[in-house]
């Protein structure tokens, strides 16, 4: 079943396969892989008869839902196309997605009608805006209808960048795109990319990021249930955990912290999970070391981008030895069928060790960005490398090294600093509860390191005692020349540091263009 690479192929191979395996499930509702088959072919059927035909899109805007996923299944069997958009962006944002899109319908997710039939009002193009309850509704009195399904190129997810850098691109994913994780994992020798046939997907981060909907086809394509979760909460986690018998999870860092410093995570039974994937956004040494000595669970990160489709390194559990091990620090290997490189500003490949741009190649490589010939053709490279904009260097055994965004590079008198390294070593500094560092420009050094901290609840941050810390765990010129306390980073709504808005005052009036 490994050829299958349609969201058609999967579900009828399932229906077939697992009838009465538990497929979808959120709160008390519950479809088996044959009621997931009937219900997305109704969908199919609906969208069809609603005239909508391969290639047109349709978005989501609201929390994560088990509708959500069977709308995507269901529009992805014949070619329509899913657009996931993030409910927590503003109205503003939401807007322009869904004109940038050119969406014919509307999904308001529980809670999200009002703000969607505003936002339709503003987007030219959309033809329906359908709630939740009404959309459970018509899908149930659609009769199923014959239909051609898609094929493995046709497209099948519009996704959106997080915005980290500038604005949110769409990315367009086929299905080959979709399903080649899964090909990937299942080419490896090893068993901790396997999904095993007991296992239970716990999907708990937003959809509108490949970390939520990406384990939504994970376990679609692995016949595995799929505990769907409206919003990351810790407590929902850890019932889900306790209670839902979730497995496998993958969760961002932010969330990880927020479990790690919640009050239940010691009294957990967590004799269910097995593995915990995080990613996403560079993890401080110190958080891992906590979360690895919190739950008892199979560590491994991932390492991948919208544009590669999520995941195209793991860092295996046996990589996660908190005694000092080095590749603790890595975020892993490529899976079979990636390709990486790592290339200098001429686009010339580095020596091993030697830091620079990592590029990728495999069949999850999207096929483009949506309306952005430009963009599409400044991140793919001749021969259908992505550079994926990221700054790291690969060992000699492989490991792939991340360090940062290449845009987040801080140059001081002429040396190379990478916040995230110096963020992992402020992390741990007893009065800090999230630290952010960006370069801010300095007559003698031309960009100088700046930490800006977060305290933890009750305390006060001495700066001298920041900077000290941090002079114990790395080399002098990466040390913070200055420490700014405020109290709450600006993230996006993948929770990522956006060092942007930070470094934005500091920078006004310069000649420097603040990435
Ligand atoms: P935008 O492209 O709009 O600026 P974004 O790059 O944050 O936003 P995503 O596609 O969600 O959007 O994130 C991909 C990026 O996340 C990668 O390029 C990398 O910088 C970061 N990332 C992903 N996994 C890891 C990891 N394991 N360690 C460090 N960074 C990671
Ligand atoms: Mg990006």
């Amino acid at each position: 079943d490994f050829d299958i690479l349609t969201f058609d192929g999967f579900l009828t191979l399932w229906a077939k396969d697992r009838p009465d395996g538990p497929a979808l499930s959120q709160d008390d509702r519950a479809f088996t892989y044959a009621g997931l088959e009937e219900h997305t072919a109704k969908i199919a059927s609906m969208l069809m008869a609603m005239g909508l035909k391969k290639g047109d899109r349709i978005a989501w805007i609201g929390k994560n839902s088990d509708l959500y996923f069977s709308l995507f299944y269901g529009a992805a069997r014949v070619g329509i196309v899913m657009v996931p958009i993030g409910w927590r962006l503003a109205p503003a944002e939401w807007a322009y997605i869904a004109k940038d899109t050119g969406a014919r319908v509307l999904f308001a997710g529980q809670g999200f009608d009002a703000g969607v039939q505003a936002l339709a009002k503003d987007v030219p193009g959309v033809e329906h805006v359908i709630a939740e309850d009404d959309a459970r509704r018509m899908i149930d009195a659609t009769p199923r209808a014959a239909f051609e399904p898609a094929g493995a190129d046709d497209a099948a997810l519009q996704l959106y960048t997080s915005g980290t850098t500038g604005n949110p691109k769409g990315a367009v994913l086929s299905n080959r795109n979709l399903f080649a994780l899964r090909k990937h994992s299942a080419d490896s020798e090893h068993a901790y990319t396997k999904w095993e046939d007991d296992e239970v997907v716990l999907i708990a981060m937003p959809c509108a990021h490949i970390g939520g909907t990406g384990l939504g086809i994970m376990a679609l394509a692995s016949g595995l249930p799929g505990l769907v979760q409206a919003e990351f909460s810790p407590d929902a986690v850890f019932d889900a955990i306790e209670k839902g018998g979730a497995t496998r999870l993958f969760i961002v860092p932010a969330a990880l912290q927020m479990m790690v410093n919640h009050p239940r995570c010691r009294s957990v039974d967590y004799s269910r999970l097995k593995y915990i994937l995080y990613g996403a956004a560079p993890i401080p040494l110190e958080l891992l070391r906590q979360s690895m000595d919190v739950f008892n669970a199979q560590f491994i990160q991932v390492y991948g981008m919208t544009e590669t489709t999520g995941t195209i390194c793991m860092l295996p559990p046996e990589d996660h030895d908190p005694n000092g091990n080095k590749r603790m620090r890595s975020a892993g290997k490529p899976l079979p069928g990636v390709d990486l490189r790592i290339v200098d500003g001429a686009g010339n490949d580095m020596p091993v060790g030697a830091v620079g741009e990592v590029w990728t190649r495999s069949s999850n490589n999207m096929i483009g960005y949506w309306n952005l010939p430009d963009a599409t053709k400044g991140t793919v490279a001749d021969g259908g490398w992505i550079k994926t904009g990221d700054a790291g260097y690969l060992d000699e055994d492989g490991y792939l090294y991340i360090h940062d965004r290449v845009k987040d590079m801080i140059i001081t008198g002429g040396e190379n600093v990478y916040p995230a390294e110096v963020e992992s070593a402020i992390y741990g500094h007893p009065d800090v509860l999230e630290v952010a560092v960006i370069g801010v420009p300095d007559a003698k050094w031309g960009e100088a390191v700046k930490a800006v901290c977060v305290p933890k609840p009750g305390t006060q941050i001495d700066v001298e005692s920041v900077m000290n810390w941090a002079r114990e765990r790395i080399a002098g010129f990466k040390v913070p020349r200055s420490v700014d306390v405020i109290e709450a980073l600006p993230r996006n709504a993948s929770g990522k540091i956006l060092r942007k808005d930070l470094r934005a005052p500091y920078w006004a009036g310069y000649d420097r263009q603040v990435n």
